[in-house]
C-alpha cells in the first residue's frame, strides 16, 4: 500500500492503478489455524468441522449447520432432503450461477427458470406466477439473494404456493445479508452458503447448509458422507467402533478440518470485512450517482434489510453506443478487472435444452444481462483503487455524451 497523496487517478500508469476484480484474503489467523490442523495429524472431517458448524449456526441465527464441500453440493443435498419424486418441478431464477441449477438436475429434479425484474435482478411475484402458469405447480423452489440484496422469500414462496420448508435459499452471496433485522440463514427448508475463493468468507472451497429442522440436519450429515451412519468419522478416534451402516445413496461432499479451522478464524473477521464492503459500496455510490447512462445497484428500502455487498453490479447504458462489452474492454485497458453476474442460465446451451423456459422467454433477464457490470468489491480494495474505477467509468460516460469517435 502506498502512503502517497491521491494522484489524479487517470494519470496513474496502468500498472500502478491495477485493480483486480477479486481478492481471496486468507487472514494470518486462518493461516495459523491451517498449520495447526496440518500438524495435528487429523485433517479431514472431525472436531474442527463440528466447532465451525456450531459457531456458524450461531452467527446466522440457525438451529443447525452442516458443513459441506461447496454451496453447489449443499443445494443438491438440501433438495434431496425434501424427498421429492424424481422429475419434480423446481423453480430457479435464471439470473444465477449455473452451478445452482446443475444442483437441481443432479438431485434428479426438473429446473423451471423464472424471469427477473431488471431493477432488482430477482424474480417477482408476477414472474413466479408466470412460470407456475406455464408449467404447473412446482414441488420446490430455490431463491438467490442476488449480489447480497434481500430476496422476498415469503412473498415469492407464496406466489409459488409453496410452504417455506420447500424453499432452498441460495445464500452464496448472502453471508452478511439481513432481512429486516434477521440474518439470512433460517426460516425456510435450508439455506446454502459458499466459501468459494471470491465469496464474503473465502476459504478457497467449501459450503454450509443451515436449517432449523434437526431431523433434516441429521439427514444432511449422513448424506454428505456416503450415507454412512452419523458420526462416521468417530470410527477413527480412540474407542471408536469400526462398524457403520448405509441407509441410502449419499454423496461425497464433506468439509475437511483444514477448511473448517480456517473458516472459524475467518468468521471472526467477518463483521469488520462486512463494514468495509458497506463503505466501499457507499464510496462507489457517491462517485457514480448521476453519471449519464450509469445506474447504481438496487438495495433494500430503509428498514427492510441489509445488503451484504458481495457484488456491486451497476447497469450501464452509455450514450454514444458504447455497449457493456466495450466498457469492460476499456476498463481492462486501464488494468481494471470487472465481471458479469450472470450470463442468464437460459442462455447457456445445456440449460436452453434441459431447463423449462416459459414460451414468452425471460425478457427481464435478457435486458438486464446486456447492461450488467460487476465492479471490484472486497475488503482490501483501497479508496484509491475505488476512485480509479470511478474515474474510468466517468470518463467513459462523458465520452459517450460527447460522441464516440470524434477524437
Ligand atoms: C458461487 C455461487 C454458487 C456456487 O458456490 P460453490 O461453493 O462454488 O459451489 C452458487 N450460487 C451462486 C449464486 C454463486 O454465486
Amino acid at each position: 500500500m502506498t502512503t502517497r497523496i491521491n494522484a489524479v487517478p487517470h494519470a496513474v500508469p496502468a500498472e500502478e492503478a491495477a485493480v483486480p476484480f477479486a481478492d481471496c484474503h486468507i487472514s494470518t489467523e486462518a493461516q495459523t489455524a491451517a498449520l495447526r490442523v496440518l500438524r495435528s495429524g487429523w485433517v479431514t472431517t472431525g472436531r474442527e468441522v463440528a466447532a465451525f458448524e456450531s459457531e456458524f449456526a450461531t452467527s446466522v441465527g440457525a438451529e443447525c449447520a452442516v458443513a459441506v464441500s461447496s454451496c453447489t453440493q449443499g443445494i443438491e443435498l438440501a433438495l434431496r432432503s425434501l424427498g421429492l419424486p424424481p422429475g419434480s418441478l423446481v423453480l430457479s431464477s435464471t439470473m444465477t450461477f449455473c452451478g445452482a441449477v446443475q444442483a437441481i438436475v443432479h438431485a434428479g429434479l426438473q429446473p423451471v427458470l423464472v424471469d427477473v425484474d431488471p431493477v432488482t435482478g430477482m424474480p417477482t411475484r408476477s414472474t413466479v406466477r408466470n412460470a407456475v402458469r406455464s408449467f404447473g405447480p412446482p414441488a420446490a423452489m430455490t431463491l438467490v439473494h442476488w449480489a447480497g440484496d434481500v430476496a422476498d422469500v415469503p412473498g415469492l414462496a407464496d406466489a409459488a404456493e409453496l410452504p417455506l420448508d420447500r424453499v432452498v435459499v441460495d445464500a452464496a452471496h448472502a453471508l452478511g445479508t439481513y432481512a429486516g433485522s434477521t440474518p439470512i440463514g433460517s426460516g425456510c427448508g435450508a439455506t446454502c452458503f459458499s466459501f468459494y475463493a471470491t465469496k464474503n468468507l473465502p476459504l478457497g472451497e467449501g459450503g454450509m447448509v443451515t436449517t432449523d429442522d434437526p431431523a433434516r440436519a441429521e439427514w444432511l450429515r449422513k448424506a454428505r458422507l456416503h450415507g454412512m451412519t452419523a458420526d462416521a468419522w468417530r470410527r477413527y478416534l480412540p474407542g471408536g467402533g469400526w462398524r457403520y451402516n448405509v441407509a441410502e445413496a449419499g454423496l461425497k461432499a464433506n468439509m475437511t478440518d483444514l477448511q473448517a479451522a480456517m473458516g472459524r478464524a475467518q468468521l471472526a473477521h467477518l463483521p469488520s470485512w462486512q463494514r468495509r464492503r458497506a463503505q466501499i459500496a457507499a464510496r462507489y455510490d457517491d462517485q457514480l450517482a448521476g453519471l449519464p447512462g450509469v445506474r447504481l445497484p438496487h438495495r433494500p428500502d430503509p428498514g427492510t434489510g441489509t445488503h451484504a455487498w458481495h457484488l456491486y453490479p451497476i447497469r450501464v447504458q452509455l450514450n454514444g453506443g458504447i455497449d457493456r462489452d466495450e466498457v469492460i474492454a476499456c476498463l481492462s485497458e486501464r488494468a481494471i478487472g470487472t465481471s458479469v453476474h450472470f450470463i442468464p442460465v437460459h442462455r447457456l446451451a445445456y440449460f436452453s435444452q434441459a431447463a423449462l423456459i416459459p414460451s414468452m422467454g425471460l425478457p427481464g433477464a435478457d435486458v438486464l444481462f446486456e447492461q450488467l457490470l460487476s465492479l471490484p468489491i472486497y475488503p482490501r480494495l483501497t479508496d484509491r483503487q475505488i476512485d480509479a474505477v470511478c474515474t474510468a467509468i466517468a470518463d467513459l460516460a462523458h465520452q459517450g455524451l460527447t460522441g464516440k469517435g470524434t477524437e
